[in-house]
């Protein structure tokens, strides 16, 4: 928390707006589409109310296929199943770790051979990096595919030069306890259609009919977030960039001292995009660094230090595994390699550099030990 959040909520409580709606959520609304740039936001209950009002909004029905990340929170699908829609998964390209235009490429070439097109793309931003959405926009332009962004985790991330989240016709945010700012749980749907979000504040109220008496013609939900945690994310807003910094600090530390080690990669910074580095992520080949991810994980659990693997991809997950999958090249799935290498450190915004260097200092003995090994066997080798 930022220490301010309480003025908003003493506010609401004085008005006795303990309630969904009211002035800070008005308010939230406003502050999220001017700093991003959009004709309008609807502040939701969490980044999943988002995405499935957007697919509600986009006409998503039954048997309706929605091309999707793989490599990404499960939240970013489950959406689709709700809608009784079926997903198919897009892997990932190396140089931002999101989707790879060409599976998309694939994926659509696939779909008008088989003539079953899908009704949108939902475009994930992982740990805070922009997918390269100049290609992917063109790509879905082309075919007339209309683009949710998935910018949950890259609120206050750009790609040349504009925000991360208004590229396509729909973008959600996320104000889970987790992200980079937080309202313990709300998300936020925004876009330059303000006719599609009146639909959505309507569909996010129950779907009530204007009519002096309760009348519904249409399926509604229950997704609106209340006056009291959008006094928490007007506050928050007020510290996002330093947040960014924050986090963006944290992550050149983690590369400076640990980039250098054979077999670590950081996650990459497309040219001309500014990641919020909501976590930084990286991966480790386990032939040049001595260890695995599994192994670096519970060295540090060891310490009581909690890091995570990478989302595991959606296409190998039990629960979607009858949907369809196009891999980045025909014999290279990049989202099950970043999968199998990948781990994310601790990140916190409130990070101590002493936490963060005790955190290294592990990381650093694990590596450089399993370094000397490796040099010794090389030398046993060398002297036959
Ligand atoms: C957190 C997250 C969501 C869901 O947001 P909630 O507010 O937790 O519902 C969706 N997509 C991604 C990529 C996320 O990280």
């Amino acid at each position: 928390m930022s220490g301010n959040e309480m003025k908003y909520i003493d506010e609401a409580f004085r008005d006795n707006w303990v309630a969904p709606l009211g002035p800070n959520v008005d308010a939230f609304e406003q502050d999220i589409a001017e700093l991003v740039g959009v004709k309008g936001a609807v502040a939701v209950s969490s980044g999943t109310a988002a995405i499935h009002l957007a697919l509600s909004l986009l006409d998503v029905q039954k048997n309706d296929v929605v091309f999707c990340s793989s490599l990404t929170f499960v939240a970013t699908a489950n959406p689709i199943l709700y809608q009784g829609g079926e997903p198919v998964f897009i892997d990932s390209e190396p140089e931002t770790w999101n989707m790879s235009p060409e599976a998309l490429e694939e994926a659509f070439k696939d779909a008008e051979r088989t003539g079953k097109m899908p009704k949108a793309a939902l475009i994930v931003n992982l740990y805070g990096q922009s997918a390269k959405m100049d290609e992917l926009s063109a790509i879905c332009r082309e075919y007339g595919v209309p683009i949710i962004e998935d910018a949950a985790e890259s609120l206050g991330a750009a790609y040349k030069g504009k925000a991360s989240g208004t590229f396509g016709e729909f973008g959600i945010y996320s104000f889970n306890g987790n992200k980079i700012i937080t309202t313990s749980g709300g998300g936020m749907l925004v876009s330059n259609n303000t006719e599609a979000l009146g639909r959505a504040r309507f569909l996010a109220t129950q779907a009530k009919d204007p009519a002096p008496h309760y009348q519904h013609s249409q399926l509604g939900y229950n997704y609106r977030l209340s006056n009291i945690l959008a006094g928490i994310g007007r506050s928050q807003l007020e510290v996002l960039a330093s947040r960014v910094n924050q986090r963006r600090a944290v992550f050149k530390t983690y590369k400076r001292e640990l980039a250098h080690f054979p077999g670590i990669s950081f996650m990459p910074e497309l040219e001309d995009t500014f990641s919020n580095r909501w976590l930084t992520a990286l991966t480790i080949d386990e032939g040049l660094a001595g260890l695995s991810p599994v192994d670096l994980l519970n060295l540090l659990e060891q310490e009581n230090i909690e890091a995570r693997p990478v989302w595991k991809p959606l296409h190998l997950q039990p629960l979607f595994q009858n949907y369809k999958y196009f891999p980045h090249g025909r014999t290279e799935s990049v989202s099950e390699r970043l999968f199998k290498r990948g781990i994310c450190l601790p990140s916190g915004s409130n990070m101590t550099l002493y936490d963060q260097m005790r955190v290294i200092a592990i990381v650093k003995k694990a590596l450089s030990s399993k370094v000397r090994c490796n040099n010794l066997e090389n030398i046993d080798e060398l002297s036959g």
